[in-house]
């Protein structure tokens, strides 16, 4: 028996390639066209030579993965979902999947980093907000600026339509007085969407999204918040004092945010789902390469056997995941159901995995240098935001019951 600390428990990236090439099944890669694959191998690359190195560095340090997602971008993967004309390479949510689930087994916070990005795109894209999107988009693609979403208050997370931000409007444009809580990259956001009402007896109807660039008057950023997890990222609160946004600077028609949320979390919720399944695959990989460096080739039966199930509920996850993507790809009818059941399954699965990995692990699983308990804090977050799961439960819920008065004859 070696002792602990000879024990080789980190994958050099040499070592990230071969194993994850080796454990990936052909079920889920047999998904992707040539175009797909080839980003997904791009992301696996830059993760094993770039980003899983300098994973356990920022999670000590709780450094910003400033470096690590400048990577990403110099490889060509900052600009996935966006069209050519606007700078993009226009590749599809399956790419898009596909790639986050490498950048996330190999670094939670970047990929947090990473899918704020296309976050804070989303708006500007879907709202036929042409001029802003020309402006802002090709800075967010390129790394040249961080972008932030902000419609989270203190008192209204998962009741969107509860926010209280208010945009009066001045005739020139609107101030927005209120505030914003855990922000992602709100601490450094050259543009931040923030969401506010510009009458709160409208309710949804009152909700309307603005594009705040640079640093205007009335703005302050809170300290980064300490956090079990995603250390590598920011998560700030913003202050808003009679901000000042100017009405070209109105994303979409006043009144138009709610019909904006709900268009974006259409497709931003495969980020999230794509983070709980390349977490599980992270902590899985870690976990045999661990176990491999103990044992050797014969593992305990036991051991075998929740191997086992890990394996097949990640195989499940990952085929929902590129299943609801594609859906997405080809069809503007995707249920809103399909894409909380994706969801909530794949995050759900992120967290049972990996805290299975830790039990088959034993005591070796507490140990850092490993990654699979930092993979265990990383994925627990994916089931709150972006609409926790007991939100996707209930949007799910009503979706079955529209999909039953349809087969009951109701008009759609
Ligand atoms: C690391 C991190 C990063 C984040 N990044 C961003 C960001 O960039 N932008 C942003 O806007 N927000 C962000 N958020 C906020 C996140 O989206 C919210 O935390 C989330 O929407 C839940 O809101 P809440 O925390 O206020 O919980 P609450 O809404 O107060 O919910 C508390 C609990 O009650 C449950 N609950 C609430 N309502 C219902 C209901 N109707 N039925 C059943 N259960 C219910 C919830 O599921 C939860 O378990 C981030 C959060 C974290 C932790």
């Amino acid at each position: 028996m070696k002792d602990l600390t000879e024990l080789c428990l980190e994958l050099d990236p040499d070592s990230w390639l071969r194993w994850h090439e080796a454990l990936d099944e052909v079920a889920s890669i047999g998904l992707l066209d040539a175009r797909e694959t080839a980003v997904m191998q791009r992301a696996r690359e830059v993760v094993a030579s770039d980003i899983a190195p300098r994973a356990a560095a920022h999670d000590r340090s709780h450094t910003f993965v400033h470096d690590s997602y400048q990577a990403l971008v110099r490889a060509g993967l900052g600009a996935l979902l966006v069209d050519p004309d606007l700078g993009g390479t226009g590749d599809t949510h399956v790419a898009y999947a596909a790639a986050m689930e490498e950048i996330a087994a190999g670094c939670g916070a970047t990929s947090l980093v990473y899918m704020t990005q296309f976050h804070a795109m989303y708006p500007l894209l879907i709202s036929g907000a042409t001029e802003l999107a020309r402006t802002y988009v090709p800075q967010l693609a390129s790394g040249a600026i961080y972008g932030s979403l902000g419609i989270t208050e203190p008192a209204a997370g998962s009741d969107v339509a509860g926010l209280a931000t208010r945009a009066e409007s001045d005739g020139d444009g609107y101030c927005l007085t209120g505030s914003k809580t855990f922000i992602t990259s709100g601490d450094r956001a050259d543009l931040i969407i923030a969401f506010a009402t510009v009458d709160r007896a409208l309710g949804r109807r009152g909700i309307t999204a603005f594009a705040i660039a640079g640093e205007p008057s009335g703005l302050s950023r809170g300290n980064p918040l300490e956090k079990m997890g995603m250390h590598g990222s920011s998560t700030v609160e913003l202050f808003f004092d009679r901000v000042p946004v100017a009405n070209d600077h109105v994303i979409g028609q006043p009144g138009g945010g709610w019909q904006i949320v709900m268009g974006s979390v259409m497709r931003t919720r495969i980020g999230a789902a794509a983070q709980g399944v390349g977490l599980a695959r992270g902590a899985y990989v870690r976990t045999l390469f661990a176990l491999n460096s103990i044992h050797g080739r014969s593992l305990p039966p036991e051991v075998e056997t929740g191997l086992t199930q890990v394996r097949g509920r990640i195989l499940q996850a990952r085929l929902l995941l590129l299943a609801t993507a594609r859906a997405l790809d080809l069809s503007d009818s995707v249920r809103t159901g399909e894409v909380a059941i994706m969801k909530q399954q794949c995050t759900d699965l992120g967290w049972w995995a990996t805290v299975e990995c830790m039990r088959l692990l034993g005591s070796v699983g507490d140990l850092t240098v490993l990654g699979v308990e930092r993979c265990m804090r990383d994925v627990l977050v994916t089931r709150t935001y972006d609409g926790t799961n007991d939100i996707q439960a209930l949007l799910t819920g009503r979706d079955t019951a529209l999909q039953v008065a349809q087969a009951q004859g109701a008009p759609s």
